[in-house]
């Protein structure tokens, strides 16, 4: 696969002329179209991506152009867009239109980017394979027969497919990281409050952050620099100044690398991620850095206590789909409680059913104290060792996901199992850090493999002038894992 420019070099040749924004927009298109089988487009607004083009080149010419002008970018079916539909690829937003756009949206616009469709994705981006989604599963471009990882499947295979530049998805306990290591591409989920979650469709709102997908940490440091920031619609966001992300500021010295223990002897681990993610870590030695196990006991508890909280919260963020305020509605009701049953019954899918069953019982009267409120004493745990590791380590390095994609259809059906592969991802959500998935070669599949490094709370110019440093290197395992 040749390399991903990054929009710095894009932009040189729009300024040029040596490229023109409306041929770029007319070759997505074409690749789209040509690769629909992949599904990781709901639907593509090519009218407006044609006659943005037009205006966007425009200004390149007049020199009054975005930091964004030249970038063709997804947006995953979760972040709302005036005027646009939005479904969280659920049957029970199938045909709503969004009457108001995110913040990111906003700031993606203004900086002249182009949003050239809405992307698919888990239902309510519960899911890590994109199979939950209403409108079916997306195909990985590594090997159609796999799944694309989720929740946000749609936008890694957009930017590994080579359907857009770059995507934005959203992240909860690893829906940016994981798809991203499945399709060779690169995903960031910034800091807990450093991007604004307003006009995004709520699934976990203590654990959602809206992250970029790129082919490259370049355009995934230029995309946070633009989304993040404080908003008056969002008052959670931090008002921490948001730094000049892209110009990588921070020196390129040795770094002090921790690797958890506990993980490399996790069951499940496939031996090829294992063997990947220890050449890593002899590559970075040799380069220079220092890289050492660390224990972390509380490895076995991340997902459990991920997924009660969670599923608490999705309990309530979506009991607003009643059939009434709006969204799909049975065409069987007769009265209110029909109104709400029937319409919940039809309009949710297996998956989000249960976890609205399963968190409303842990936030009930008789056992809030047992699980709830357990599992929030055990965030703070896993949040405050996380922190104490992070105190004496610029970095904590992991595979990003148990096994590389594994075929469509073919995912347990136990759902504690797959909820299990998000191991390596949770904890970052749980203790609100940044983390970014940097690709990391194939297995003797063919299959993209990816590496996980979370950082210090709001210190991601740390995390991504390390991973710029070290992209290559990383990328260098190439088909080289075993
Ligand atoms: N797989 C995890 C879940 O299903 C993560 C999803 C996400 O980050 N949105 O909850």
């Amino acid at each position: 696969m040749e390399g991903f420019p990054s929009l710095k070099q894009i932009q040189t040749l729009l300024t040029g002329r040596e490229m023109y924004l409306p041929d770029v927009v007319a070759d997505y298109l074409q690749r789209i179209e040509e690769r629909k089988e992949l599904n990781a487009f709901l639907e593509v607004f090519s009218d407006e991506a044609r006659s943005a083009a037009l205006r966007i080149q425009d200004k390149i010419d007049r020199g009054t152009a975005g930091r964004l002008a030249g970038m063709v970018i997804g947006i995953k079916d979760n972040i709302c867009y005036a005027g646009h539909k939005v479904s969280a690829s659920s049957k029970i937003l199938d045909n709503y239109t969004s009457p108001f756009s995110a913040t990111v949206v906003d700031r993606l616009l203004e900086e002249d980017a182009i949003i050239i469709g809405r992307l698919n994705c888990d239902e309510f981006a519960m899911g890590a394979s994109n199979e939950s989604s209403y409108y079916g599963p997306v195909r990985n471009d590594a090997d159609v027969t796999k799944v694309s990882g989720g929740s946000s499947g749609g936008a890694a295979v957009a930017v590994q497919a080579r359907l857009c530049h770059a995507a934005l998805g959203t992240d909860t306990g690893g829906s940016v990281r994981q798809p991203a290591s499945f399709c060779g591409v690169v995903g960031l989920k910034p800091t807990y409050a450093r991007v604004s979650r307003h006009g995004i469709i709520s699934y976990a709102s203590s654990f959602d952050q809206v992250g970029p997908i790129t082919g490259s940490v370049q355009d995934a440091a230029l995309l946070l620099e633009v989304i993040a920031g404080p908003d008056k619609y969002d008052s959670t966001v931090s008002s921490h100044a948001v730094p000049a992300y892209s110009d990588f500021q921070h020196a390129k010295g040795p770094k002090k690398i921790a690797y958890l223990s506990e993980a490399l002897h996790s069951e499940g681990l496939d031996p090829e991620v294992k063997a990947m993610f220890e050449r890593n870590i002899l590559n970075l030695k040799a380069a220079g850095h220092l890289v050492e196990p660390v224990s972390f006991d509380l490895l076995e508890y991340v997902v459990p206590a991920y997924y009660i909280l969670t599923m608490a919260e999705a309990s309530s963020n979506l009991a607003r789909y009643d059939g009434v305020h709006y969204g799909y509605r049975s065409a069987e009701a007769t009265d209110l409680e029909t109104t709400y049953k029937r319409s919940r019954s039809e309009g949710f899918g297996s998956e989000v059913k249960r976890r609205i069953v399963l968190g409303t019982f842990v936030l009930s009267a008789g056992y809030y104290d047992a699980y709830y409120a357990k599992a929030q004493k055990v965030r703070r745990l896993i949040r405050d060792k996380t922190d104490e590791i992070l105190a004496e380590y610029d970095f904590i390095m992991t595979p990003t996901a148990p096994a590389p994609a594994f075929t469509i259809g073919e995912a347990s059906d136990d759902p504690v199992v797959n909820y299990l592969a998000d191991i390596f991802t949770v904890q970052a959500s749980l203790a609100g850090i940044p983390a970014i998935s940097l690709p990391s070669g194939n297995n003797t599949a063919g299959l993209p493999l990816g590496i996980q490094f979370l950082g210090k709370r709001f210190e991601e110019g740390e995390l991504l002038s390390f991973s710029k440093n070290i992209e290559e290197l990383l990328r260098g395992n190439l088909n080289n894992v075993v």
